[in-house]
């Protein structure tokens, strides 16, 4: 009987490819989870053994070998290829485009995954010595030589970790037979001594952290899923480290989710300061070598503590003991984007289940979905009422802009305020979701409106920069002196934070002002330098969009104003609300997070607008229960499972044709099953390209899949198929 190797390669189609052995003496049996290298048409690629059968579908004459095998160690073990697998079945996409997304590129191209670490340890002699008081006057090497015997076998990084250069030390004693190097497998480390692993002692916790984490280290090693909702600075994170410090000290290791590294530069610094253990640290803006270098750390197992961004999802953890994910309700952890369209949070989920360890999902807003979970008992809730730092609770307010006047975007109120707090020497945080001068450029004379070319969208106006851009397409042109359209005079219409700079600059003219949104905030740095200018206290006011909302801590923000709350009211997305509500929620957070109570002014023309005055007297919690009454009357998710098939072309009827046909070919669905649609996208041309979707909606999880799982080969047939863009999306989180 033949050996057969199925291997997953990066291509469209949805089975792994059956190859045999490779012919060359010497080169051994490929286990499952070993990366080959292997002919593939006119190419040589790199995939990975998923199974090892004993027959296949192809005559084994036409079966080529492999020819090469790249790992001497399996890259995945088996809990890694579970969760790959089982996420290729849950999002319906191809097993070797999934394995591809979860392993850094060098890895797909063939780079040895390089599992061992060079350490240094003690000989027998050196033991010897140590016990003989030796070296009496090399007071160093004596010390190199006690920190080795203290905690065995050490990296150079583990050496570099307690200062000074060891090396001249180290040289010697090696010469003398003392110590040797070799190469170790990092998983076969002994952990770093409990005594070696907390750096800085946190503050005693108070009694709902200490509750908090009891709970959740009462469930280590074995799986329960926990939701921490706590208001932002209600000591969320020092409850994680507390996790993590007892996590380590058995010896095992945590992987912590974030939502955006660069954003959150705060988060890191802190687990450096308060561990001594290993860290690596995966996301997107590291470079592919930069990203190899963190994983096979990863990997390998010297970091204890991985933390990344979604993909880290997918990142190997010997040894696992907890998952963390942090601001779990954001919509970073869906990748929305290519094909694979995973959650990292429900993925997480998913893991920890899988090995045997729980999760902690913490947020001051947690999703709808979660806030479910934990109501249908399969999450158990843990609440943090408090603040940790003791400072009182911000009080909420509605700015009615129908009866107030307004200049420039903000209402006599809220200047009124801002003249307050910061006469009280308060910061104040400037809240809109709109970055540029302004949304739109106008003709006074015949009302022509700048549109993208592109898109059906307005272009922005970015005045400093003198460019007109469209914030969908990247499109971007000079900004125009006079009309195109008839040459007379054009202007500025609406706000954007740099219009908003400017006004407050020219009503606050000795406040220094920050504005932080993507357009100043470039490159490595500028936001480090930003915060330095907040929490120096250097600018007093701060302008800025969603980048505001994330974990950065100015203890003398006293007044947060969100200048329009009103986008997001109305729209068609149904998320849309939550949305607002957690923007609302984290944004009103900033406040009052010193000592000084905070005041949060939220301008609207919509104060009887149910969300807002839910979230008024109810706050997170009250408008949660509202809004999950809703989804519950209008079946939407999480009382019913959406798939959406979308695409694009370049025509918007090519757009519709393909989704048409796809309906078409599901017939009369099964029961159980809704088809709705195909529409064009609400904003249909983007990008140059007609967009249009077709949703799948189903009351049960099963029937949704079971009838994914036949319909989808048969739409890969269609002829259409090949000539639009097309993905499906499972659980998606925008609707358009
Ligand atoms: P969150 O993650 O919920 O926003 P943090 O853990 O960042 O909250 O805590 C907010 C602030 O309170 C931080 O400055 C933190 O150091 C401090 N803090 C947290 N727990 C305590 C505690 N038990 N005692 C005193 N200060 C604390
Ligand atoms: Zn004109
Ligand atoms: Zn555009």
């Amino acid at each position: 009987m033949p050996t057969i190797l199925r291997v997953a390669l990066d291509t469209p189609l949805r089975r792994p490819f059956d190859y045999l052995p490779a012919t060359a003496p010497d080169t051994p049996l490929p286990g499952v989870g070993r990366r080959v290298r292997v002919p593939f048409g006119r190419r040589r690629l790199v995939g990975v053994v998923v199974a090892i059968a004993d027959s296949s579908d192809v005559p084994t004459a036409r079966l080529k070998p492999v020819l090469e095998v790249l790992d001497p160690q399996p890259l995945l073990d088996a809990a890694s290829l579970a969760i790959l697998e089982w996420a290729a079945q849950y999002y319906h996409h191809p097993i070797g485009q999934v394995l591809a997304s979860a392993l850094p590129r060098p890895l797909r191209l063939g780079a040895p995954a390089a599992a061992s670490l060079r350490c240094w340890q003690l000989t027998a002699a050196g033991e010897a010595a140590l016990a003989a008081s030796e070296p009496r006057r090399a007071p160093r090497q004596r010390s190199l030589l006690e920190l080795l015997c203290e905690r065995g076998p050490a990296t150079a990084a583990d050496l570099d970790s307690h200062g000074g250069d060891w090396r001249p030390a180290a040289r010697a004693l090696s010469a003398r037979g003392w110590i040797s190097t070799e190469q170790v497998p990092a998983v076969s480390l002994p952990p770093p001594p409990a005594s070696a692993i907390v750096r800085t002692a946190g503050p005693e916790l108070l009694s709902e952290q200490a509750a908090a984490v009891e709970a959740i280290a009462a469930s280590l090693g074995r799986f329960a899923a926990f939701v921490l909702h706590g208001i932002t600075g209600s000591g969320k994170t020092e409850v994680y480290l507390r996790l993590i410090e007892r996590v380590l000290q058995a010896g095992q290791r945590a992987l912590v989710l974030v939502p955006e590294i660069g954003l959150t530069p705060q988060l890191l610094t802190r687990f450096r300061a308060r561990f001594d253990a290993p860290m690596a640290v995966l996301h997107s803006a590291l470079t592919d070598h930069e990203r190899l270098l963190a994983w096979r750390d990863a990997f390998s197992g010297r970091a204890r503590i991985v933390i990344g961004t979604r993909s880290a999802v997918f990142a190997p953890v010997p040894d696992l003991g907890v998952i963390v994910v942090d601001e779990e309700h954001d919509g970073s952890f869906k990748q929305h984007e290519g094909g694979f369209r995973y959650s990292a949070r429900d993925l997480a989920v998913w893991r920890a289940q899988h090995a045997a360890v729980p999760v902690v999902l913490g947020s001051a807003t947690p999703a709808l979905e979660t806030l479910h979970n934990a109501v249908a008992g399969r999450y158990r809730l843990l609440r943090l009422e408090r603040r940790a730092a003791r400072a009182a609770l911000p009080l909420l307010k509605l700015v009615d802009l129908r009866q107030h006047a307004v200049q420039s975007g903000i209402s006599t109120p809220a200047l009124q305020a801002m003249q307050k707090h910061l006469a009280a020497g308060g910061q104040v945080l400037v809240f809109l979701n709109r970055r540029g001068y302004a949304p739109t450029l106008l003709c006074t004379a015949c009302g022509w409106i700048a549109p993208c070319r592109e898109c059906d969208a307005r272009l922005t106006v970015h005045l400093a920069a003198g460019r007109l851009r469209c914030h969908h397409c990247g499109a971007d042109a000079p900004l125009p002196p006079r009309c195109l359209q008839c040459g007379f005079s054009v202007k500025p219409v609406g706000q954007g934070t740099e219009r908003i700079a400017e006004t407050l600059a020219a009503r606050f003219p000795d406040m220094p002002i920050a504005r932080l949104d993507r357009d100043v905030v470039r490159q490595r740095g500028d936001l480090e330098e930003l915060m330095r200018r907040m929490s120096s206290g250097e600018a007093r006011i701060l302008v800025g969009t969603q980048m505001v909302t994330k974990g950065h801590h100015f203890p003398d923000v006293t007044l947060v104003l969100v200048l329009n709350a009103d986008q997001g009211l109305f729209s068609t997305d149904f998320r849309a609300p939550e949305r607002l509500a957690q923007t609302i929620v984290q944004v009103a957070g900033r406040a009052g997070r010193g000592a000084r109570a905070g005041e949060v002014l939220i301008q609207t023309e919509f104060p009887d607008h149910p969300l807002l005055t839910s979230l008024l007297t109810g706050g997170y919690d009250g408008f949660a229960r509202a809004a999950l009454e809703e989804r519950a009357q209008a079946a939407w998710p999480p009382f019913s499972r959406l798939a959406a098939l979308r695409d694009s072309a370049a025509t918007p009827q090519a757009a519709l044709a393909f989704l048409t046909a796809a309906r078409a070919l599901a017939g009369r669905p099964p029961a159980g099953v809704q088809l709705l649609g195909p529409v064009p996208a609400a904003m249909a041309k983007r990008a140059g390209r007609y967009h249009a979707q077709l949703l799948i909606e189903s009351r049960a999880r099963a029937t949704l899949h079971r009838f994914l799982d036949e319909w989808l080969p048969e739409i890969e047939q269609l002829k259409s198929a090949r000539t639009v863009r097309w993905t499906l999306d499972v659980d998606p989180i925008a609707l358009f």
